[in-house]
């Protein structure tokens, strides 16, 4: 794919960091969030994919294809990385996109500098894919709102400083949903921490009549839903970048060690199998990009396709990574199945893009749906 300058800006800074970050995330705690990370992540990447904001007011816009850049480049190199910079982009853009001015100003310069830890808390115990169907409820009173219920499988509970939070304000469905920015640190809110497969920052908190300003709304009310949903455009492509990062990792290991294990007479890399094999894998890879990147610039351009193409590459990248990362394995042999084996990383990293931020049966639905109604438009 042809990158273009700032793309090349992009990654260079991104691999400029990477060998500094290593001990900050090998020093980490698993599972919680690394502040030391996060505090590196703020000296130069996060600035990157966070507009400067002077005074409650955006200068420049956040860059879709900017977060690919870096995704992918730390996917490919330090994936503990990736996760904390793009759970801060999670957390962080429903605020920068929707805030009004005194929440914007409190927390967005904080978040991108890696000072604030922000969480995205919209699925309940009870409502994952039907996110319409949470019941975490808000109730206006006179100083603002209250709110109450359960959200679960949270990125950066329970550390997170501030959270963007979706409960319900009106009737049943999508449309009575509200989006909240509501500070960790509230009276009435609590948490725990979950130990996942791959060592995300990922909890439940609970929210017992937690109160928050007028201000804490964002967007409209009963409108949060479009709060998700813009977020959730701009974040599946690079999602995808994420995963075709953690492809690429799997193909240059496997090209490594195929082209110096020896066996029958030579190496693995002289068996046509195994040359089909890593052919397959880097042709997955490199549509995968190119899907990812198109729809990023869809994004950017403000195109008409954006939910389509980002829904397409979502979908079309996780799962790619998924049989990359398998066929990796396979041709690694046992090796690739100790523990601290980089494919054993991969194996446990690979699998969760393919369930977070609307699983791939989701994203067929809402590719089919954007398909069926501009063939309706047009008839
Ligand atoms: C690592 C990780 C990080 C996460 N981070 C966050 C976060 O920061 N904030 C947050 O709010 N949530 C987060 N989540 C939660 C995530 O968004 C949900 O897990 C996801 O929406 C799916 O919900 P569920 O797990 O309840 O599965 P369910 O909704 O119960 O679905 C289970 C399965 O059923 C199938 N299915 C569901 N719907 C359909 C359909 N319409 N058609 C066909 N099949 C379907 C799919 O195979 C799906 O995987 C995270 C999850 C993980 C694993």
């Amino acid at each position: 794919m042809r990158r273009t300058d700032e793309d090349i800006r992009l990654r260079e800074i991104a691999l400029g960091v990477v060998d500094g970050l290593i001990p900050l995330v090998e020093e980490g705690p698993d599972g919680r969030v690394n502040r030391p990370l996060l505090d590196a992540l703020g000296q130069d990447l996060l600035p990157e994919i966070f507009p400067e904001n002077v005074g409650g007011k955006l200068h420049g816009s956040v860059s879709a294809r900017a977060l690919c850049v870096i995704r992918e480049c730390l996917g490919q190199h330090l994936p503990p990385a990736e996760t904390a910079l793009a759970l801060q982009g999670l957390g962080g853009y429903p605020i920068l996109l929707h805030a009004t001015a005194a929440p914007m100003e409190r927390w967005v310069p904080a978040v991108a500098a890696g000072r604030a830890v922000a969480g995205f808390a919209l699925t309940e115990p009870e409502a994952g894919s039907d996110a319409a169907a949470i019941s975490t409820s808000a109730n206006r009173t006179d100083d603002g709102w209250v709110i109450s219920g359960e959200k679960t499988w949270i990125s950066n509970a329970p550390d997170a400083d501030v959270y963007t939070v979706f409960a319900r304000t009106g009737e049943e469905g999508s449309r009575g949903v509200s989006a909240f920015v509501v500070p960790g640190d509230s009276p009435g809110l609590t948490g725990d921490s979950l130990d996942m497969v791959a060592p995300h920052a990922l909890g439940r908190i609970r929210l017992e009549e937690v109160t928050v300003p007028p201000d804490a709304l964002l967007g409209e009310e009963n409108r949060g839903f479009r709060v998700a949903m813009t977020t959730l455009d701009l974040f599946r492509p690079s999602v995808g970048a994420f995963a075709v990062g953690l492809a690429q990792a799997a193909l240059d290991a496997t090209l490594e060690h195929t082209a110096s294990r020896e066996a029958f007479g030579g190496t693995l890399g002289d068996l046509q199998a195994i040359q089909h094999g890593v052919a397959d894998m880097a042709v997955d890879i490199e549509t995968a990009r190119l899907l990812v990147f198109e729809a990023a610039d869809e994004y950017d351009n403000g195109g008409p396709d954006v939910t389509r193409l980002s829904a397409m590459a979502k979908l079309h990248a996780t799962e790619m990574a998924s049989r990359v990362v398998d066929k990796a394995i396979q041709f690694h042999g046992a090796r690739a199945l100790e523990r601290g084996h980089l494919l054993e990383e991969l194996y446990r990293e690979v699998r969760a893009p393919r369930i977070y931020e609307g699983a791939s049966e989701v994203q067929r639905t809402i590719i089919a749906r954007e398909l069926l109604s501009s063939e309706r438009t047009r008839e």
